[in-house]
């Protein structure tokens, strides 16, 4: 969730259903906070393993019997060549030769449109938009603008067309202080006047805010170090660890260590791992290897909440049968 609206970062198998438990847990606890696919504004697909985005026509379909009306936008990575081979006209997948690889979303995209992810069978707009990582410099790319919330795209390395995304909300007013306004003697219509239009009675300015997501990657992205810009929140992939760095490197994926190391060089305050081989049984030794590099990491569950607010501060919940239990607060600055 952004102030700019939810966004949806990849879309694997299962992820309606996902959501859907979340929002009823959410529902049964009495939360105000909800998560219906309805509220989604976009989808940001990181690559075209399957894992990552098996879950999305069916979601589409899912979104289009729920009534939706409002667009939807949805981006992921692409090569030059997959695009120019899918505008060829091409059926079926690009042969072995052809340099291009078959889980490119462009091809996938191109499929998913022909199998009903269009407007005739959607009652609602899709823009399918693919970003060539060919063409995206060390200083990224915008994608999207929610009001203000900037998403810019980064290339990254998995062996198949693939993008980190950096979300970034802009910096405001302080907060408004009506007992001090109050305090010097304004009547209400001068305070609702200089609430809206002034900059007295306020603390200071709230900065922007910058997290990142790494998707799956290895750990030698180019543009992974302080010229990403100030970082609070770093979300990064740690399928192995320490034992398994050469296995990591070869299949496209990092350690914790190394997720920690890419931390430490964007100088994030949090660096929040998750994507955990599944050979691991107990996970605490990559919290371990990780928290030798970078003082704060986090290992990520399914159904954390991980929050950066307005006025600095970085929170973790995690959720348990009946509540959200806060394991982690750390203020930035
Ligand atoms: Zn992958």
């Amino acid at each position: 969730m952004t102030p700019g609206g939810a966004v949806l970062i990849d879309c694997g198998e299962g992820m309606q259903e996902r959501i859907a438990v979340h929002d009823r847990w959410l529902r049964r606890i009495g939360s105000e906070d909800r998560t219906r696919l309805g509220r989604v504004r976009a989808v940001l697909l990181t690559h075209g393993h399957l894992d990552h985005c098996w879950g999305l026509l069916p979601m589409l379909h899912t979104m289009d019997k729920d009534g939706r009306t409002a667009p939807l936008a949805i981006h992921g990575p692409t090569s030059r060549a997959a695009l120019r081979w899918v505008e060829e006209g091409h059926n079926g997948a690009p042969g072995l030769d052809s340099g291009i690889h078959p889980g490119d979303l462009a091809i996938q995209f191109d499929w998913w449109r022909r199998h009903g992810g269009k407007e005739g069978t959607l009652r609602f707009d899709v823009e399918w938009n693919l970003h060539p990582v060919d063409d995206i410099g060390a200083e990224g790319v915008e994608i999207l603008n929610l009001d203000g919330t900037l998403i810019h795209a980064f290339h990254t390395n998995h062996g198949v067309p693939s993008i980190a995304y950096r979300v970034r909300t802009p910096s405001t007013p302080g907060r408004f202080n009506i007992e001090d306004a109050r305090a010097s003697g304004l009547d209400e219509a001068a305070i609702r006047d200089i609430a809206k239009n002034s900059n007295d009675h306020r603390g200071p300015r709230r900065q922007e805010r910058t997290l990142i997501l790494s998707g799956d990657t290895t750990a030698n992205v180019s543009s992974f170090d302080e010229s990403i810009g100030p970082v609070d929140v770093l979300v990064h992939e740690a399928t192995f660890d320490d034992a398994h760095e050469e296995h990591a490197s070869a299949y496209g994926h990092s350690t914790a260590r190394q997720a920690a190391q890419v931390g430490v060089a964007m100088g994030a305050r949090l660096v929040a791992l998750n994507h955990f081989s599944s050979r691991f049984q107990d996970l605490s030794h990559l919290g371990d290897e990780a928290a030798e590099v970078h003082p704060n990491c986090h290992l990520l569950e399914d159904g954390d909440r991980l929050q950066v607010d307005r006025d600095g501060m970085i929170r973790v919940d995690r959720r348990t049968t009946d509540a959200w239990v806060n394991i982690l607060d750390l203020r930035l600055e």
